[in-house]
């Protein structure tokens, strides 16, 4: 090796080069003798991780705040080091708890829990049938943990894995409503006064024929606990709750509704028109999957951004929309869709064709599932909103380091990781309940699609 090849490459390059018999000769060349070659420590970055298998894995549920919330919890080789993953699916839960105790243990146990692509996908397709809720979420509790063991590993929050911050924190929105328009107003008044410069409305249930008697329970139709909506009332009442909030509560507020769904696709155009001039930030859900073959439509008959779509579970459900641009927010569950993992493709995707993230974030995406999400979006370019929610009190209890909201802001720990933690007896405080069903029909007792 001529000496200028030498002067253009590393140390470490040629050292790599020439081989560990050539070493001290180079080291000669470069003007280091053998003592100082052997005080010289290898840098910490220079050193790698030694390799790190799992151990065990676990479903923990609880539910702190009435909600079943699943999180995963793998334990690694390396004492003490372990990572958590939402895999919340609050409707199904003990059928997620199976997946993951039945059939994840044996295909996880003793595997590197580096390569984390890799994982996912031998996950994805060991059932050989796959895209479904529990299976997805299960998944999610794996690839989720993963990363946060990452993230513990490399001594970073995970959102540094990712690329780094994109913003200092997140803008996030809250919801309200209120018995009357009124009284919403007054809600939204005090979420502003909070901070808060996104806030989500639904126009009071009187306006919308929930409270109405509906003539199914009349006929004896139907089961205890389903809800009644008068779709007539509701397409009329939506435009009245932003004419009240928009007149009272000025401009500088960003103004969002949820469809969930509900409606006919030309209802929904209605609606969304009926709003325009209102200048809402987004119209959430106007169409249930099964009305996908609208979206050309809607698109063509309305300028109101639109977000959509926290029932999708696996990719071929968004890509021909996203990349006909028919939508202008995206809304996966993240847990739903399987993770981290997937979430980033669909983050990175979107930005090429001008759609903002705005991931689906109630009460029934767990504190774990909550933060994962942050990192991700204090990451992304095409970062949208955030949906958020203040943890109560119990919440806090069970996930030490949750997630805070300041001024409408969501602020993550900067722990490595993603720097929140599970308290088992804590959570155990709070089993698994039976949850009940609402689902909401027509005056007539047709179910209504959400
Ligand atoms: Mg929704």
């Amino acid at each position: 090796m001529e000496p200028n090849e030498v002067m253009k490459m590393g140390r470490r390059d040629v050292l790599k080069t020439l081989g560990i018999g050539s070493a001290i000769g180079t080291l000669g060349f470069l003007g280091m003798n053998g003592a100082e070659a052997a005080t010289k420590e290898t840098p910490s970055y220079q050193k790698g991780l030694a390799p790190v298998t799992i151990k065990s894995i676990k479903a923990i549920i609880t539910a702190p705040n009435n909600a079943n919330l699943i999180v995963v919890k793998v334990e690694t080789s390396e004492p003490g080091l372990y990572g958590l993953g939402c895999a919340t699916f609050t409707q199904r839960a003990a059928a997620v708890v199976t997946a993951i105790e039945k059939y994840m243990q044996d295909f996880c146990v003793g595997k590197d829990v580096d390569n984390i692509e890799d994982m996912w996908n031998s996950f994805y397709v060991s059932s050989y049938w796959r895209n479904g809720p529990v299976l997805n979420n299960a998944i999610s509790g794996l690839d989720q943990a993963l990363w946060d063991i990452k993230g513990k590993r490399a001594n970073m929050p995970v959102y540094q894995l990712l690329g780094g911050k994109s913003r200092f924190a997140l803008p996030t929105y809250t919801s309200v409503s209120g018995d009357s328009l009124e009284a919403l107003v007054e809600n939204v008044k005090q979420r502003m006064a909070l901070g808060y410069k996104f806030i989500k409305i639904s126009p009071p249930s009187s306006l919308s024929g929930t409270l109405a008697s509906p003539d199914y329970v009349e006929a004896g139709y139907g089961y205890a606990g389903d809800r009644h909506i008068d779709i007539a009332k509701y397409v009329r009442a939506v435009p009245q709750a932003f004419e009240a909030v928009r007149k009272e509560c000025g401009d500088d507020v960003e103004l969002i509704h949820d469809i969930h769904e509900k409606i006919h696709p030309s209802d929904a155009i209605t609606m969304l028109n009926s709003v325009e001039q209102y200048r809402p930030f987004f119209m959430e859900d106007p169409l249930s999957p099964e009305n996908a073959g609208w979206w050309k439509q809607l698109r063509e008959s309305t300028n109101v951004p639109i977000a959509m779509g926290e029932l999708f579970n696996n990719i071929n459900e968004y890509l021909e929309p996203m990349s006909n641009h028919y939508f202008d927010f995206i809304r996966c569950h993240v847990s739903q869709i399987g993770g981290l993992t997937p979430a980033m493709k669909v983050a990175r995707l979107a930005e090429w064709f001008g759609i903002r993230t705005v991931w689906h974030g109630p009460g029934d995406t767990s504190p774990v599932g909550h933060t994962a999400q942050a990192h991700i979006d204090l990451a992304i370019w095409n970062f949208g909103v955030k949906e958020g929610r203040d943890f109560s009190e119990n919440e806090r209890k069970v996930f030490p380091g949750a997630p805070t909201i300041k001024n409408g802001y969501f602020h993550i720990n900067e722990a490595p990781g993603y720097g929140i933690d599970i308290d088992e007896k804590e959570a155990a405080k709070y089993p698994m309940h039976y949850r009940g069903y609402q689902q909401i029909r027509k005056d007539d007792g047709t179910i209504i699609r959400p």
